[in-house]
């Protein structure tokens, strides 16, 4: 048989003969992964829970699903159960270049879902980042070469704006941005939205909002329903119709080092995640 595959990076295209007949295809024909950070800067919204459980729930809908663990605190990787001490490539190698995505992904035992987790080291990132050439495209460069292996890649951001949400900001397509019902939900989306309107004037002009998710949502309080009505007021059509109850069971999961559905499949939070996948698969058809 002849088998020839060509490469040819400045015209976008791919050449491969087999048999003697020869095919091209441009890259944009290639089916790519949406990439999605979901970032609020303000801690404890609800960011972690909702990257581990979207991604197990739109990965139990027979899609291939990469979840990218941003934050130093590493929540999100051990919500999957992966123990952290003895991993070689991570997102912090990935980051300052150190590693290929390829590299630093784990595989999971649970449907449709792969992991990049991050190391004990990514903490210095933010400061190492200064001093690296391209400081703002290496997660998307890293990222770049496995995308097309996923329909959907989502990054869990830290809570803060610093070099590290920034360069996932620049890497993603879009941003789900979670917002807990509580007095204070408002604060600092101002600043936010300011750091994506820069991001997408001066590094990423694609970057647009993916949904506004209202998480720890109690119904039988007043503020509640307060702090939806300004939500909705404040990003008109982009409020996901779910919401994400306030429910124990969703904060015990991740002691158990898996996402809701492999916990208490029954529950409260399980159909809230099931159905927020739903409404996000119905976004991306
Ligand atoms: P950080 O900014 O520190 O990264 P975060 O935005 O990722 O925080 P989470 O870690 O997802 O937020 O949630 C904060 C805390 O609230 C955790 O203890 C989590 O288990 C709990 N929690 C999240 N969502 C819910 C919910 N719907 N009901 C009850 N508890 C929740
Ligand atoms: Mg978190």
């Amino acid at each position: 048989m002849h088998f020839r595959f060509s490469f040819e990076h400045n015209c976008d295209t791919i050449t491969i003969i087999t048999f003697g007949k020869e095919v091209n295809c441009g890259f944009s024909q290639l089916p790519m992964g949406k990439i999605i950070a979901i970032a609020n800067q303000k801690g404890g919204v609800g960011k972690t829970t909702t990257a581990v459980n979207l991604s197990a729930a739109v990965g139990m809908k027979n899609k291939k699903v990469l979840l990218v663990d941003m934050d130093p605190q590493g929540n999100t990787s051990s919500g999957v159960g992966i123990d952290r001490r003895n991993l070689k490539n991570t997102s912090y190698e990935l980051v300052i270049g150190a590693a290929s995505a390829q590299e630093a992904i784990v595989h999971t035992e649970f449907s449709g879902l792969d992991v990049i987790p991050c190391g004990i080291n990514l903490a210095g990132a933010e400061i190492e980042l200064i001093s690296i050439e391209n400081r703002l495209s290496t997660l998307k460069n890293a990222l770049a070469t496995v995308r097309g292996a996923y329909d959907f890649i989502l990054i869990d951001c830290p809570p803060s704006l610093g070099l590290i949400t920034t360069n996932a900001l620049c890497a993603s397509d879009t941003i789900l941005i979670p917002i807990q019902c509580e007095f204070y939900a408002l604060e600092g989306l101002s600043q936010l939205m300011n750091t994506v309107r820069i991001i997408k004037r001066q590094y990423n002009p694609h970057l647009e909002i993916e949904g506004v998710l209202l998480t720890m949502y109690d119904g039988r309080l007043n503020l509640t329903q307060q702090v939806v009505h300004e939500v909705k007021k404040y990003f008109p059509k982009k409020v996901y119709s779910t919401v994400i109850p306030r429910t124990v069971r969703l904060s015990e999961a991740p002691g158990f080092g898996c996402p809701i559905f492999y916990f208490d499949r029954s529950s409260k939070g399980a159909a809230a995640y099931s159905a927020l996948a739903d409404e996000f698969l119905k976004a991306n058809r």
